[in-house]
């Protein structure tokens, strides 16, 4: 058992409206969006922030990007165009310790952000 509420997620205890699921990550609609689109991508292992990876992490990360992608054109947007965020800390607002990209879509968003 773990605290950390994506771990959970990847380990099936929790189960999330999924967009995608790969060997090494997963994407579903965040359960609070700020977007008429909103959706995370996690990779299953566990890593807390951005500040937390190292040369190794190189393929996982390039997964969670391409993954983001995917799961824009999954939900549309790709034509209208989306924005992706990583928030790292708690400056930038992260609350869950474990990376997340955002994939957000369906309004215009303004720069820079908030
Ligand atoms: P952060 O603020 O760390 O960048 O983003 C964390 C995101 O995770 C928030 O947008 C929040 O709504 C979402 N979130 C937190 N807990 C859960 C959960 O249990 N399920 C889902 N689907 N999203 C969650
Ligand atoms: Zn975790």
């Amino acid at each position: 058992m773990t605290d950390c509420v994506f771990c959970r997620i990847a380990a099936g205890e929790m189960e999330p409206q999924m967009i995608l699921e790969t060997e090494s990550v997963l994407a579903f609609h965040d359960l609070n969006p700020v977007a008429p689109q909103h959706a995370l991508v996690i990779p299953r292992r566990h890593i807390a922030t951005l500040d937390d990876t190292v040369p190794e992490d190189r393929e996982v990360l390039g997964d969670l990007m391409l993954a983001g992608a995917e799961v824009a054109r999954k939900l549309d947007l790709e034509n209208e165009g989306y924005r992706t965020v990583m928030n790292c800390g708690h400056g930038a607002g992260q609350s869950v310790y474990h990376i997340h990209l955002h994939v957000l879509g369906g309004r215009n968003f303004s720069w820079p952000p908030g």
